[in-house]
């Protein structure tokens, strides 16, 4: 049955990727995976916008992110978590873990965070104390995106590293490692590029490399020293998830072929035409216009009707899926994702799946309008 997967991931596998899956094993010790680590992790480098280090570990996105505190922070180290929503509370909760002192900037969920805010924090930290600062790029339980530039200008000379989630967010979205300073930058296989979840991505700094090499937290499997040391002979530290990497050689290629300022204006439109759809419809959005997502869009449910029961009718109805509120967003909002191999028309589609799910759930919507919003968008551009 065809499906129609709208989630903030995991995205639809393209057909050419799900053929780079099914390759055969080759030897993770031999001259072909050298070749293939090396084709990938050059172009995981064009695609961070980086010349830094890019690891890449078989692990969920979470795995990346817990990478990019078990190697930079020594336990009793203090660190600042900028959070605006369920994901910058999970990097918090992850430095808790690894023994880390751990401030935390909580924003309101649905809005972005306020760089004078961050600006001011580390003002007060006059010795210098905070050895990292957490943000997260795209917060997808709320499909708000963080101005990732002006929140790194917000440090000024401050000598913490800028640690960046973008897992949901590169690909998707301007994200330029190196001209922003970004220290660390997380990143996962299966938003924007297109492959089963498995794989996460790390980018790492001069200065991360020094932070990494001081740090005293013990880890062996995430230990980004050991990759380092292996990446020189081409290979990983431990047997590799091959089939993900076969993946992903031909979504770099997908994504080299479309190149990345076409992906992020698809993107854009994406989310325009979301937005202008939902809003003819008649529902709220969560995001504000200027910090909305182009990866995902949060709908509020209309008054008196439950998100979860949208989402089922269009399930059980028309077989398209899109994700829930989370936490304090549970069953208030649904989620509509829109990034990696999404095109303009599934979203009419989805929009028209909207209306007809709405009106069997009693709400009063006029079929086509929303359809026609987001189509007027798609022609003007
Ligand atoms: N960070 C962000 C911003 C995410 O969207 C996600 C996945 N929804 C994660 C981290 C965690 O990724 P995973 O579920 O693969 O662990």
């Amino acid at each position: 049955e065809k499906q129609y997967l709208l989630l903030p991931g995991p995205t639809p596998v393209p057909p050419v990727v799900l053929r780079g899956l099914a390759k055969p094993m080759i030897n993770h010790r031999g001259p072909e995976f050298k070749e293939l680590f090396t084709e990938l992790t050059e172009g995981l480098k064009e695609v961070f916008r980086t010349e830094n280090d890019v690891i890449i570990f078989p692990s969920a996105g979470t795995g990346g992110m817990e990478a990019a505190v078990a190697n930079f922070i020594s336990p009793g180290e203090k660190v600042l978590v900028v959070s605006i929503g369920n994901f910058g509370d999970r990097f918090a909760e992850i430095c808790r873990r690894f023994g880390a002192a751990v401030d935390k900037i909580d924003f309101p969920w649905g809005t972005a965070a306020d760089a004078d805010v961050l600006a001011d924090r580390i003002k007060k930290d006059t010795k210098e104390e905070i050895k990292a600062v957490f943000v997260t790029h795209n917060e997808t339980s709320t499909g708000v995106t963080n101005d990732l530039p002006k929140l790194r200008k917000a440090l000024g000379d401050h000598p913490a590293l800028f640690i960046v989630d973008s897992v949901s967010g590169l690909g998707a979205m301007e994200l330029e490692t190196d001209a922003w300073n970004l220290d660390v930058v997380v990143a996962g296989s299966q938003k924007s590029f297109m492959i089963p979840p498995g794989l996460s991505f790390v980018s790492v700094s001069k200065r991360a490399w020094d932070a990494a090499e001081k740090c005293t937290n013990a880890r062996y499997y995430w230990d980004i020293m050991a990759a380092r040391k292996y990446a020189e002979k081409g290979q990983t530290p431990y047997t590799p998830a091959l089939p993900q990497l076969t993946g992903l050689a031909e979504s770099i290629k997908m994504i080299k072929s479309e190149g990345l300022p076409n992906i992020i204006t698809r993107h854009r439109r994406l989310r325009d035409m979301v937005r202008a759809g939902v809003r003819a419809m008649g529902l709220e959005l969560l995001a504000a216009d200027e910090v909305s997502s182009t990866a995902v869009t949060a709908v509020l449910a209309p008054p008196g009707i439950e998100a979860d029961t949208i989402r089922s009718t269009l399930r059980e109805r028309f077989n398209v899926v899109v994700a829930g509120g989370q936490n304090q967003l549970k069953n208030k909002i649904f989620r509509i994702g829109h990034l990696g191999y999404v095109r303009e028309l599934d979203i009419l589609a989805v929009l028209a799946a909207l209306e007809m799910s709405l009106a069997v759930c009693g709400y009063q919507v006029n079929l086509g309008q929303g359809v026609r919003a987001a189509q007027e968008i798609l022609l003007k551009s």
